[in-house]
């Protein structure tokens, strides 16, 4: 048994404290694999250097290499970077909400305006209306039409020769009239940003006053869709994004160019041509797949693994030199809510694996044994050998339980030592013996 200990602890590979040769050379690797994922350069370099200051001096931790642990300040950084939770659409209280698609032609938001009603429909119990204000192609009116019928979702449009200010208008008119309680504006496109299309969009804002704003960026924009989200966002002030086309092999650093320049947060994602297509987005994955560095980063989670792992071989060592106090007694409790980490060291031991599989765990019982034990002094606590009668009183009072459940969980507490003790200085014979009396 002690050989395993003894494996299991070669296995740690952290030391002290990141260094900046240490973060240097792996930030090189971080670097080309945002580029990589075509994250503007611009962005890579500022939030590299960010990060590297943050990284400098962090503990490593012990289950990682240094190299691991800057890798993980990375991952986090970037997760955090791309919004806490996913963002939905802020939604009124009662009346019309309308969501206006602003972006480059061919970005998706046609293709989005009839996933969006879609979700919406399902998701939040909506009616939406789809209204076509994109006058320049006529193509552009059929395709949204088309959407409207696949979904049996209706369409408002009034032709080419209509301005999209004047569409906006009597498309919300006639929401309120149909009780749609949802309006979803597909607006044009351009190949490129220009002042005409700006202007227009923003009378289309004035008069339809949207609640959100989204942009819909092809996440195969790659460098540019800095500069895309960039001028939307000041001649806008769009309220969030759409990344689309994530279904292809491209990695997403748009998602955080976007996010970083322009704080806006991106609210979903597209996943393919089909209606049904679409996400609420989700940082954390989205931070893998930009950093793209699948094996490390599974090595990482591993991590808090390995980490608890420690920590249970801390408390076998505690076991076998019988100094297992109630310190550590507490500190097990915290981890038996948080994993199951008793399970966890007596699993270590030969044998004992299956016989845990149905064990129950009570959290209600848990947090009485913890309110017991931090009515123990101090003393009483790193010596178990003290408690009285009258002690035992004092603890039941303090913790609000009655005394004979204090006298059990000491008792507990001592028969686990004991056996505990015996079984970390069985060999494996000796204890296979036991586990089938
Ligand atoms: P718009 O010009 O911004 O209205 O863009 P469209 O909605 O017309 O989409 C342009 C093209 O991209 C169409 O061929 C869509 O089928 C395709 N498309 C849109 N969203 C997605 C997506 O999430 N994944 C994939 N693979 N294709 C998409
Ligand atoms: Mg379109």
């Amino acid at each position: 048994l002690s050989d395993r200990l003894q494996g299991a602890l070669k296995k740690v590979t952290g030391k002290g404290k990141l260094n900046e040769k240490d973060i240097e050379n792996m930030m090189r690797e971080v670097r080309l694999s945002l580029l990589e994922a075509d994250v503007n350069y611009k962005v890579v370099k500022q939030f590299t250097n960010e990060v590297k200051e943050k990284a400098l001096g962090e503990k490593v931790l012990k289950s990682l290499s240094p190299g691991q642990q800057v890798v993980k300040i990375v991952h986090e950084e970037l997760k955090q970077l791309m919004g806490e939770d996913a963002h939905g659409v802020a939604f009124k209280g009662h009346g019309t909400t309308v969501i206006m698609l602003v972006g480059l032609q061919g970005a998706g938001k046609t293709t989005h305006a009839g996933k969006l009603a879609n979700y919406m429909r399902k998701k939040h119990n909506k009616k939406p209306l789809m209204v076509a204000a994109d006058i320049y192609r006529p193509a552009a009116i059929d395709q949204l039409e088309t959407v409207g019928k696949q979904l049996n979702v209706p369409v408002f449009s009034m032709g080419t020769d209509v301005s999209p200010v004047e569409i906006a208008k009597k498309a919300l008119q006639q929401a309120t009239e149909n009780k749609n309680d949802l309006v979803i504006i597909d607006t044009a496109g351009r190949l490129h940003i220009d002042e005409a299309l700006m202007d227009e969009l923003q009378q289309v804002k004035e008069i339809a006053k949207p609640d959100e704003i989204l942009l819909t960026v092809d996440a195969m924009t790659g460098q540019d869709a800095v500069t895309v989200a960039d001028s939307f966002h000041k001649q806008l002030n769009v309220t969030g994004a759409i990344l689309t086309k994530l279904d292809g092999d491209t990695r997403g650093g748009a998602a955080l160019s976007i996010r970083k320049v322009t704080g806006v947060p991106i609210k979903f994602m597209g996943l393919g041509e089909q209606l049904d297509k679409i996400e609420v987005f989700h940082p954390e994955r989205m931070a893998s797949r930009i950093l793209g560095m699948g094996d490390v980063l599974t090595l990482i989670e591993k991590a808090q693994d390995a980490i608890d792992e420690e920590e249970a071989m801390d408390m076998a060592k505690k076991f076998k030199e019988a100094t297992f106090d109630y310190n550590d007694f507490k500190k097990q409790i915290k981890q038996i809510k948080r994993l199951g980490n008793l399970k966890g060291i007596m699993k270590m031991i030969p044998g004992m694996g299956k016989q845990l599989n149905n064990v129950d765990i009570d959290d209600k019982q848990f947090n009485y044994i913890e309110a017991i034990i931090n009515s123990m002094t101090k003393e009483e606590r790193r010596n178990p050998n003290l408690m009285s009668s009258s002690r035992r009183r004092r603890i039941a009072e303090g913790a609000g339980r009655n005394i004979s459940e204090v006298n059990r969980i000491i008792k507990q507490f001592e028969e686990m030592r004991k056996m505990m003790k015996k079984m970390m200085n069985m060999d494996e014979r000796q204890m296979s013996r036991m586990m089938n009396n």
